[in-house]
């Protein structure tokens, strides 16, 4: 198996408070894989400040790892020369949560499809680039001429987002990595925008990396998911299992509160754990054990000591949580690289 993007024991930390001196871990020991001869959609997901969109910037060479490393085909981003740099920024695309935040609300939405094709060489004449634009068009779910020559404001921001799709699309991407692109979408129009990019993945066999905090989109939508907590991966494996029979007491607290579109769950059961939904008002110090014990019920003395490795409770699942110690121990590495092999 090739990898295509990959973190490897990734951790990230920010200095914070300019007189305290302290900082944050923002992301801490994470290892993800995409398999480049599988194209998938796999899920971050977890709350606010669990780190999600630091990883993404992380996966996207925006920010440097404190330690570990980010791959792409098999190369440091940070050992890239200029050539393999433009080619990673062509392959790797981003769609971010507000559309309008993308645009320059004086210009024309064409300048938005333009540039890209300009700055990359993508097309010889004018009329193959036109071409390419309504085609990126047509397979974001857009009607070029609705689209083509209106300004920001004209647009819903339902077509505004498809619009980024579209973007990301004219570049022959083989990643996109999505940071929550539905969340300032209405409701109705999140299903035909995730549509949208399940058909990417379906028809031109691009890879998404999908950001979220809403289980029930990626439930819908992926085959993988890393639950993320305070940095750390609390949960990983094939969505059916960690959405549908959650295992770490941090996903059954978030799997909990979600209903989704599927008769047999049977949410908020009887004998449901009830974790402290709210934050710790002493936040557990960093390595010095499970990052949740604050907020868990089933917290035991070992918890507070060391932090729990992932232990294998399923072919393709993995849990950080001893709990659940009579499984095998796995690396975060060699449980991503066979969630991207299965
Ligand atoms: Fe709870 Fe302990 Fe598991 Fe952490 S390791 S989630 S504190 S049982």
């Amino acid at each position: 198996m090739k990898s295509l993007l990959e973190a490897q024991n990734v951790t990230r930390i920010f200095d914070s408070g300019l007189l305290s001196k302290g900082h944050t871990v923002a992301v801490d020991g994470v290892s993800l894989m995409i398999n480049e001869d599988k194209p998938s959609i796999t899920t971050i997901a977890g709350e606010s400040g669990s780190g999600k969109t630091t990883l993404a910037r992380l996966l996207l060479g925006m920010i440097q790892p404190t330690s570990g490393s980010i791959l792409y085909r098999g190369q440091s981003l940070t050992a890239m020369d200029r050539r393999a740099r433009k080619k990673f920024r062509r392959e790797v695309q981003a769609i971010f949560q507000d559309p309008y935040e993308a645009y320059n609300p004086i210009y024309k939405v064409d300048q938005t499809l333009t540039t890209p094709v300009r700055k990359f060489g993508l097309a010889r004449s004018r009329e193959e680039a036109q071409q390419r634009i309504t085609d990126s068009l047509r397979m974001a779910g857009l009607r070029p001429e609705e689209t083509l020559g209106r300004y920001p404001h004209q647009l819903s921001g339902g077509q505004r987002q498809r619009i980024m799709v579209a973007r990301a699309l004219l570049l022959n991407p083989r990643v996109i990595l999505a940071d929550e692109p539905v969340s300032m979408v209405d409701a109705s129009l999140r299903a035909t925008i995730l549509e949208s990019l399940v058909k990417v993945k379906r028809e031109l066999g691009i890879s998404l990396i999908y950001i979220t905090h809403d289980l029930t989109t990626a439930y819908q939508a992926s085959q993988n998911i890393y639950i993320l907590y305070r940095g750390c991966v609390a949960e990983m494996g094939s969505v059916e299992k960690v959405i549908k029979n959650p295992k770490h007491p941090y996903t059954r607290l978030l799997v909990s509160s979600v209903p989704l579109p599927d008769p047999d769950i049977r949410w908020g059961r009887e004998g449901e754990i009830e974790a402290k939904a709210s934050a710790p008002s002493a936040p557990v110090k960093e390595g010095g054990g499970c990052k949740f014990s604050n907020r868990c019920p089933y917290v035991m003395a070992e918890c507070r000591q060391a932090p729990p490795p992932l232990f294998l409770t399923d072919d393709d699942r993995a849990v950080a949580c001893y709990l659940y110690k009579a499984g095998a121990p796995v690396s975060g590495r060699d449980m991503a690289k066979s969630l991207a092999r299965d």
